[in-house]
């Protein structure tokens, strides 16, 4: 493989880890530290405000998707509500 080639691939894994890997959050101004072992670095993730009785009456438009951050160290999962930024 020519060295150009290979250093993009480096390069490109390299961003994708960085995309992924656990990092630090603020929201409202104020960074996010883990409410049970203080750590600062988290695993951004969605989940679904999914009401049975929404889903029932097929109006899944009503569900709202909340951002999780799991906690890098102890696992802990904080619930957001609104947006949340990576810093
Ligand atoms: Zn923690």
């Amino acid at each position: 493989m020519p060295s150009g080639a290979k250093r993009f691939f480096k390069l490109f894994a390299k961003n994708l880890k960085e995309a992924k890997g656990p990092g630090q959050y603020s929201t409202n101004g104020i960074a996010i530290t883990c409410v049970h072992c203080y750590h600062n670095q988290f695993k951004h993730g969605y989940a679904l405000l999914n009401t049975s009785l929404m889903s029932f009456l097929n109006l899944d438009f009503a569900n709202r998707s909340a951002n999780t951050l799991t906690c890098d160290r102890c696992g802990y999962i904080h619930w957001f509500n609104k947006e949340i930024d990576r810093i």
